[in-house]
């Protein structure tokens, strides 16, 4: 606690106050005003306005139960969330969240990234979050759809495509946008397809958004490895996770000449040196919606399961952890620095703990924080509505290179801006610093809102 300057300080000690026992919230708010000395110094108005106080309190908050009906006709009760944190630059934009962790804490500190996230895409795009404590693992497709239902039923009304814009996040899937979006539609009698991002291909959706999170994370490593006269080719790469933003971030390791070498889910990790098959990988996972060990099984000889260890002990030359927050702790990040890794890029939000990312930038490791390196997915989201406001649809190769424009000039914006702020080569301070000024400006722009 002590890296903040008095002022910035203080109002990390209100947001801790006013927001008891929310410590990841804590936490990404700490993250960011640990990046703004140097801002507020320059323009000390961003803090004499009570900007940066306003940024720290969701303009809306959204919390209701969630009742439906199990296969067996038992009552189940979850609870919903929506944080809609700022719309200075454009409707609420983020994803929903199913899983067991999921509390206010969580959306909140979603919500507060996905601000700074959506403003450094250049889009017009403001942060919300949302989701529930819901678990949809071992659930048929008839309770999932049931529980989507209810939950739409609630949340419909605070919603719009010039209102609040939701897509999917852990858990929640192109299924589960299929049945949120159809109960929307039924309830409001209006096909709204820029309501929702992440839909069917047949149904409003766009090229790439399913591949944007995971491909973008890889283009933003592009970058970094471009601009040292470097490449993918020959490269070992560790991947946590095996869900959305894992298995695209595979498959554009591969294209790019770099071979991942393990990957994870919750119950332990796939070691397969010769590369992950990702054929098998897609099957398994979307298909059937195994686990990392009926992966293990079919691939048996070739890759082997570990249960219950981490899968970044598996040397690496660049790491993408694209599972969940917190996933890698101080020691991992030891290990990883011990085993030659010279790159670390978040695929998911906020995976490194404040140790990990204080030990990565002791030794000298590159490290790309999540807002900046994940924000293809939402950016393409914003392509998606584009393409439902004008009625059209782009190809795959056209939506392609857009994401990679984005994730190019994402990329350019951080260094440039670290630049400006005195701390070349750091990516973290770019992109709080980046997208800290756009959304603070449109604020101040549009007065005591
Ligand atoms: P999915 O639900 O598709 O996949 C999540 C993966 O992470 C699963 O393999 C899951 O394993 C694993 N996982 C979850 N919790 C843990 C844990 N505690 N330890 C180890 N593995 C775990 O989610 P996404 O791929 O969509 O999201 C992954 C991350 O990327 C999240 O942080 C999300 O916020 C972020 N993100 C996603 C975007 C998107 O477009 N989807 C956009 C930007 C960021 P298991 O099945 O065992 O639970």
């Amino acid at each position: 606690m002590d890296g903040l300057n008095t002022k910035l300080h203080d109002i990390y000690d209100e947001v801790a106050r006013r927001n008891p026992g929310e410590a990841e919230f804590h936490q990404a708010v700490y993250e960011v005003l640990d990046s703004l000395g140097p801002v507020v110094d320059k323009h000390p108005d961003y803090v004499d306005t009570a900007v940066i106080r306003r940024l720290c309190e969701p303009e809306r908050q959204i919390i209701f139960r969630v009742p439906w009906l199990d296969d067996g006709g038992v009552v189940q009760i979850n609870r919903g969330f929506r944080v809609e944190f700022n719309s200075a630059l454009g409707p609420f934009k983020g994803g929903l969240r199913f899983h067991p962790s999921v509390y206010l804490g969580i959306v909140k500190f979603l919500g507060f990234e996905q601000i700074f996230k959506n403003s450094l895409t250049g889009m017009p795009i403001g942060g919300g979050k949302g989701g529930s404590d819901f678990d949809p693992k071992g659930r048929s497709d008839g309770e999932v759809m049931r529980f989507c239902q209810s939950f739409m039923t609630e949340l419909y009304r605070h919603l719009g495509e010039y209102t609040d814009v939701p897509a999917g996040d852990i858990g929640v899937g192109m299924r589960e946008i299929g049945y949120l979006f159809g109960q929307y539609k039924r309830i409001t009698n209006r096909y709204e397809s820029g309501v929702f991002t992440g839909k069917g291909l047949t149904w409003g959706g766009s090229q790439v958004r399913t591949e944007a999170t995971g491909y973008g994370t890889v283009f933003f490593v592009d970058e970094i490895l471009r601009s040292r006269g470097q490449s993918f080719d020959g490269r070992q790469v560790v991947v946590s996770g095996s869900g959305n933003v894992a298995i695209y971030a595979i498959e554009k390791v591969h294209a790019l000449g770099g071979t991942v070498v393990a990957c994870s889910d919750s119950s332990g990790y796939v070691h397969d040196e010769n590369g992950i098959d990702l054929g098998l990988l897609k099957e398994i996972k979307e298909l059937r919606r195994g686990r990392m060990t009926d992966y293990a099984e079919a691939r048996r000889g070739a890759a082997h399961h570990v249960a219950g260890r981490s899968v970044w002990e598996v040397p690496c030359d660049i790491a993408l952890p694209c599972a969940t927050q917190n996933e890698v702790s101080g020691a991992d990040a030891a290990q990883l620095i011990d085993s030659g890794c010279r790159i670390v890029a978040e695929g998911a939000n906020m995976p490194c703990t404040p140790e990990a990312v204080k030990r990565f930038e002791e030794a000298g490791v590159t490290f790309a924080p999540g807002k900046a390196v994940n924000a293809g997915g939402v950016a393409t989201s914003a392509l998606e509505m584009q393409q439902n406001a004008s009625r059209d649809s782009w190809t795959f190769e056209d939506t392609e290179a857009r994401l990679a424009e984005i994730m190019g000039r994402i990329h350019d914006r951080c260094l440039s801006t670290a630049d400006e702020y005195g701390q070349p080569g750091n990516y973290a301070a770019g992109a709080n610093i980046a997208g800290f000024i756009r959304v603070a400006d449109a604020m101040l722009a549009l007065g005591l809102v």
